[in-house]
């Protein structure tokens, strides 16, 4: 059963603070009255047993505890994968998905990353850090925690990050080069992670920490996400900042996203 997992982390955000507020922002919007429980692709969440909520993790924010912080991640999510459940976890920002990923290349040996976001997040270190946001599938690919890492709607590639793709074999479908609905055919397990900053930022999505225009509507967004092919058997929506928010448009958004993760995993 996929399991919502909130990771209120934000220490790791080299600009903006106030991801960390983001899982109870996201979790309000996805049980709003606003709207009904079915998902596009035909999944009523509101059936009894369609999705749990194991709630927030306890973690101390702070930039002394990130190994602690980190190790906390890796346990959690290792003990429902343990379970056999597929996790949506709600962060926090993207420094989260390196732990994540660490607890599912223990049981995922072919593991495929489809990752929606503006920036690649492949510098080797940022200001002074090798776990910023900026730095997470760096990690994931100098570990080998997954076999291969799709990227979709990126538009800030530099020489040092592009270096960085070529040097692990990242697929990197840049935003200029979308559609690119046939990358998304692929075999075996995936594992998705989407950066709210993917969307067209401030238009769709003003709450985030890097606004980065000209990005995907919501709907090339879903429409991708819809079109994947294998099982997705984990994912995480993050940089959503609650601070950054108009009228709680962008928890509107990610409810949305984190809705048609939910049906496309149950329906597959
Ligand atoms: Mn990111
Ligand atoms: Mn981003």
């Amino acid at each position: 059963m996929p399991t919502l997992l909130g990771i209120p982390l934000d220490v790791n955000s080299s600009y903006l603070l106030g991801a960390a507020k983001a899982p109870a922002k996201i979790r309000e919007a996805l049980h709003s009255d606003a709207s009904n429980s079915w998902t596009e692709l035909g999944v009523d969440l509101g059936a009894a047993g369609a999705f749990a909520d194991a709630g927030d993790l306890r973690l101390s924010d702070s930039l002394e505890k990130v190994p602690e912080d980190f190790a906390e991640v890796e346990r959690a999510v290792g003990a429902l994968l343990a379970k056999n459940e597929a996790l949506v976890s709600l962060g926090g920002d993207h420094s989260v998905t390196y732990p994540i990923l660490k607890a599912f290349s223990r049981y995922y040996s072919d593991l495929t990353i489809v990752h929606f976001d503006a920036h690649p997040d492949l510098y080797d270190e940022f200001e002074g850090s090798h776990v910023s946001h900026a730095c997470p599938f760096a990690r994931i690919m100098e570990e080998r925690l997954a076999k291969r890492l799709v990227q979709l709607g990126i538009r800030t590639m530099n020489r040092h990050q592009r270096e960085q793709a070529a040097r692990f074999g990242v697929e990197v479908v840049e935003m200029r080069a979308l559609p690119a609905y046939d990358r998304l055919k692929i075999h075996g397990p995936v594992y998705l992670s989407f950066d709210m900053d993917v969307l067209d930022d401030p238009a769709f999505v003003p709450g985030i920490s890097h606004r980065e225009p000209g990005g995907m509507t919501v709907r090339e967004a879903i429409a991708h996400l819809h079109a994947i092919e294998g099982t997705i058997v984990g994912a995480d929506v993050v940089e959503y900042n609650p601070a950054q928010d108009v009228s709680g448009m962008t928890a509107t958004v990610a409810a949305k996203i984190v809705k048609e993760i939910l049906g496309k995993m149950i329906a597959s």
